[in-house]
């Protein structure tokens, strides 16, 4: 599993089928940039089997966390494992290090959505949860009609990957992409 080899796997084979294949795309060698990291396994539960993706690099079969890679001098992003995001950025370092905080941030998550809300003192109409995550006051407020708004200190939003919020786990994801956010990482 390509998460798990160590700098004495990178071997001299690896390396080069991974260049060979950006030659192939007439892809530049170097200089990528990460621009998000995907947790397969984040809407999976107990109960099934882990989602993974393939590396389009190096095609294996068991990246838990893709690496999206960005070229201003590339047409599409390149979606990779742990490793293969090292040697196009040049940091295989960095990049572990960046996967070591998305593991972390997978965990808090998952903590983050099995805890307790609190329910606020309702006003006319209106019903509303409160929490603290890293020290920030968290609210879902929650609207006629099924309409919910997330707010997280002075941040707030509506919609949850593109979507209106219309239910709980959904606001609850979307609060804590807001206080927990993905770009502490990147
Ligand atoms: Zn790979």
């Amino acid at each position: 599993m390509e998460n798990n080899l160590n700098e004495s796997e990178l071997s001299e084979a690896y390396l080069a089928k991974c260049l060979r294949r950006l030659k192939e795309w007439g892809a530049p060698l170097e200089d990528w940039r990460c621009v998000d990291l995907i947790d397969m396994c984040e809407g999976d539960d107990e109960d099934t089997p882990p989602t993974f993706a393939k590396c389009d690099l190096c095609d294996c079969h068991k990246v838990r966390f893709v690496h999206v890679m960005d070229h201003p001098l590339y047409f599409e992003e390149v979606r990779v494992g742990c490793i293969c995001a090292g040697i196009m950025e040049g940091d295989v370092l960095a990049a572990k290090e960046r996967e070591r905080l998305m593991k972390n941030r997978s965990q808090r998550r998952k903590n983050f959505v099995a805890g307790k809300w609190k329910e606020a003192t309702p006003r006319k109409a209106l019903r509303l949860y409160t929490r603290t995550h890293k020290g920030q006051k968290l609210w879902i407020s929650v609207y006629p009609g099924n309409r919910y708004y997330v707010r997280c200190d002075e941040k707030t939003t509506s919609r949850y990957k593109g979507q209106p919020i219309d239910n709980f786990y959904s606001a609850v994801y979307a609060a804590f992409d807001l206080a927990d956010p993905m770009e502490d990482i990147l």
